[in-house]
């Protein structure tokens, strides 16, 4: 196989990726996200190779033909959960009372 960092490295597959491995460490290019995995973190020379080898993939295939085989949407039932709890705290002062106005008239009586 060839290396996918120095075409004049050709490695056989049992020890392609300890080769690999080691070549990568010298190299300080770009890394690409991996289609089949977001996680996936790979320096620009290995692309091709991991997208072939890439442990997911399989599944990543399985849930693309699975999405376009099957255009009937999965039923679920929708549980209506009431969810009421929100802290509606009234406000709970009274209002407050009008001072009383004692209004005394004193009538004083004059006698002659
Ligand atoms: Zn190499
Ligand atoms: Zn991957």
């Amino acid at each position: 196989m060839q290396c996918p960092y120095d075409g004049g490295h050709l490695v056989d597959a049992k020890s392609f990726n300890s080769h690999v491995s080691s070549c990568r460490v010298a190299f300080s290019g770009p890394l690409i996200q991996c289609k089949f995995n977001a996680r996936h973190w790979i320096p620009m020379p290995e692309v091709a190779y991991h997208s072939k080898m890439c442990a997911d993939r399989q599944l990543y295939l399985m849930i693309e033909a699975t999405l376009q085989c099957e255009p009937v949407p999965l039923q679920r039932e929708t549980e209506m959960v009431d969810v009421d709890g929100a802290g509606d705290e009234a406000d709970a002062t009274a209002p407050a009372a009008p001072p009383v106005t004692a209004s005394d008239e004193t009538h004083m009586l004059e006698s002659h």
